[in-house]
């Protein structure tokens, strides 16, 4: 049973990975290959595609591109499939007792559609109320990125942010507006360079009307430096 001692052990690295991740659908062996593993079927599979194609991989221009291609997968714009890279979860006491909304926003988001494999890039804004807890502000940022590296659909990417600030918080009382330009619409099909995709999650108090406008109000603000 060498795939449920994997998946044991990732358990066991206390990543939480099969519970709070498991709206990506991932396999039960999907970390029985290394990375290194992974790089060398994925730089073939690439070769393949090229070629069927037509290209011509000999060309000193296309030579490396399987490979770079198989570690840009692995290592960067999927590299939030590993739950070994989740951010710590380190939190601190809250000694101001500041008990009002924190928004940290403007947060980039570079994902990548899971069922057109192009870029999603936009922005996330995401919120808390603190109960006691509060984690660093960049560790927002690091929750967003890890997530939005994995093939996703918008809906998820923004329920999994929350999700994960929620326990990492433990409090309800977190919301995320992703609002975000997917190139499968913008640059083919419809090509609707214009358009973007807002979704949005609110937890605990920011089911509250009130609480709710009170952060969009803050996203609005527009921030010059
Ligand atoms: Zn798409």
């Amino acid at each position: 049973m060498k795939i449920n001692n994997d998946i044991e052990e990732y358990d066991s690295l206390g990543d939480d990975h099969v519970g709070t991740s498991s709206n990506t659908p991932l396999r039960l062996d999907a970390f029985k290959l290394s990375n290194e593993e992974k790089i060398d079927i994925i730089k073939d599979d690439v070769r393949h595609i090229m070629e069927t194609l037509g290209l011509d991989l000999s060309d000193d221009s296309l030579n490396g591109t399987p490979n770079r291609v198989a570690k840009m997968f692995v290592k960067e714009i999927f590299g939030g499939l590993d739950p070994k890279k989740k951010p710590s979860a380190s939190t601190f006491e809250n000694k101001y007792k500041y008990g009002e909304m924190l928004v940290e926003k403007n947060i980039t988001v570079y994902s990548t559609c899971e069922h057109h494999l192009l870029p999603i890039v936009g922005k996330a804004h995401v919120a808390y109320i603190s109960n006691g807890t509060v984690v660093g502000l960049s560790k927002m940022n690091r929750i967003v990125d890890y997530f939005a590296k994995r093939p996703q659909v918008q809906e998820r990417l923004t329920i999994q942010i929350v999700k994960e600030l929620q326990e990492v918080l433990n409090t309800q009382d977190v919301a995320c507006v992703i609002d975000a330009k997917h190139l499968c619409v913008n640059s083919r099909g419809i090509r609707d360079i214009e358009s973007s995709t807002v979704t949005s999650e609110f937890g605990g108090k920011f089911k509250d009307k009130t609480v709710r406008r009170e952060f969009l109000d803050y996203i609005k603000l527009e921030t010059k430096f």
